[in-house]
């Protein structure tokens, strides 16, 4: 008997626009893929949103006993500027303008997400496939549309024809668009593209003479087009059909139409049973925008050296700040609401903390087991962790009345009790039971969170030189780093 036996998940599915009850395609098992992020700058707080929210969704499927295939990509080549294929590939640009190659780009801006998701306490994606180390694959999926006729090939590059595809399938059965509508609202062409139609897209690009990026094709040397990458990798990985595909809002339309229509015309077959996708994040009620200067990229928050936070945000913080809405809504980063997220976050710790010392008794007055199960009908109910987080302020508020002797639990819901906080608290939300003193009220903590993590880093790559000295220097400015079973802290002296 597993837990997903006894707890069904309700998931909203995009493509229906509402809740369904989840059923994976193979009992107990789940394969979820995840647009990963295009590695030509620092991972944008958004993005960092909405792979904190998958993250979570990843760790509730586990928690669940589920055996979860999760693949996150990085997108290391073809995505343009421009949505309409035009303009440069977004990696070429970049390793132009720093004059360094095309694939120190790529590792420089991996190695960047990586660190920062280690920071927040990110679990690894099962697997985490590139787009340039699936070329084969994806030159074997346009091959498969242009014989079944819905791609045709213009000078070297081949387009997907979205026109053909709607005669017989749905383009726009995700973002609830018409084809006629798109047409009515896009400029016509200039003439300077290959294409029959500005709604179609490129499967495969010629690459320019100077373009450093290509790869031989039947067509061209080239290189592939963006959303042709995630139906190639997670194809690949999860099946011709598998459960749930995940993104950015931004993503639903055109990139995730796009994958729908890929695969349908490849293998005659819809890829995903249920998409997800998360909300927005902004800042201070906007949008969060380069050219407009609000913007704000997660050292920065972390260390607090920023001009729109008063003091630096512990990682636990911020992922505490996030569960405290749904995935679906937008969500505003104000100071003031981190502000309130840090002190319900320690409220929620110290509560936690006490109970290893409570003393049971013959009586419980606290329904534990009623309680727990309101916990998974809200993490059941499309993982509201909103939800959840207020019963987990309620059982704090009983666990501070046992301890003031003001209520009691019998040990057998005591031990209930304790297994069931630290699984939603740590297991599922993922948060870190650091402590108030850790993250002082200055931008030290968030400096110090990120050495550890580099000093774990530095370990796991058997660098034992490198985190010696992380430890040593810090212990040298007053720094103590302190190594225990649930990770490292640190105390100041
Ligand atoms: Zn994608």
């Amino acid at each position: 008997m597993h837990l997903y036996d006894a707890q069904k998940i309700q998931i909203y599915n995009t493509l229906s626009g509402q809740k369904e009850t989840f059923k994976p395609i193979e009992d107990g098992y789940v394969g979820m893929y995840v647009c990963g992020p295009t590695v030509y700058s620092n991972v944008h707080l958004g993005n960092v949103r909405t792979f904190m929210s998958f993250d979570m969704v990843f760790r509730y499927l586990k928690h669940l006993g589920y055996k979860v295939r999760y693949v996150r990509n990085i997108t290391d080549a073809g995505h343009l500027e421009n949505d309409a294929d035009v303009g440069e590939d977004k990696i070429t640009k970049k390793a132009r303008l720093e004059q360094i190659e095309p694939m120190e780009v790529v590792q420089r801006y991996t190695v960047d997400f990586h660190n920062i998701l280690n920071t927040f306490n990110f679990l690894p994606p099962s697997i985490e496939p590139t787009a340039t180390g699936h070329i084969i694959e994806q030159i074997e999926l346009i091959k498969m549309i242009m014989d079944n006729g819905f791609a045709y090939e213009v000078n070297g590059s081949v387009y997907f024809d979205v026109h053909k595809f709607n005669e017989t399938n749905d383009y726009g059965v995700l973002s609830k668009r018409k084809l006629e509508d798109l047409i009515h609202n896009t400029r016509a062409l200039d003439g300077q593209s290959d294409k029959k139609n500005p709604q179609d897209f490129a499967l495969w690009k010629r690459a320019e003479p100077q373009h450093i990026m290509r790869w031989p094709s039947p067509w061209s040397d080239g290189f592939p087009g963006w959303h042709l990458e995630c139906t190639a990798m997670s194809t690949k990985y999860l099946g011709d059909n598998f459960d749930i595909h995940g993104g950015g809002m931004d993503l639903k339309f055109p990139h995730h139409e796009c994958e729908i229509a890929q695969s349908e015309a490849a293998k005659g077959q819809t890829p995903v049973n249920y998409w997800m996708h998360a909300n927005m994040l902004h800042l201070n009620g906007q949008r969060m925008s380069k050219s407009t200067g609000n913007t704000v990229n997660p050292s920065e928050l972390l260390s607090g050296d920023n001009a729109f936070f008063s003091k630096a945000y512990a990682p636990s913080v911020i992922r505490f700040f996030n569960a405290q809405s749904s995935y679906r809504s937008v969500l505003d980063l104000t100071d003031d609401g981190l502000l309130a997220s840090e002190k319900g976050f320690f409220r929620l710790m110290d509560a936690i903390n006490l109970l290893e010392d409570l003393k049971p008794s013959s009586e419980s007055s606290f329904q534990v087991a009623e309680w727990r199960q309101k916990c998974y009908d809200a993490m059941n109910d499309d993982f509201n962790s909103p939800i959840l987080i207020a019963h987990l302020f309620e059982a704090a508020k009983h666990i501070n009345q046992v301890k003031d002797g003001n209520a009691s639990l019998t040990s057998e819901d005591l031990e209930l009790l304790k297994k069931t906080m630290n699984a939603f608290t740590f297991d599922v939300l993922g948060l870190v039971n650091i402590s108030k003193a850790e993250t002082g009220t200055d931008k030290l903590s968030g400096a110090v969170e990120l050495l550890i993590q580099l000093r774990q880093d530095a370990r796991a790559n058997k660098d034992f030189a490198l985190s010696d000295k992380i430890r040593d220097e810090l212990a040298a400015k007053g720094i103590q780093l302190n190594d225990g079973k649930d990770g490292t802290t640190f105390t100041t002296n």
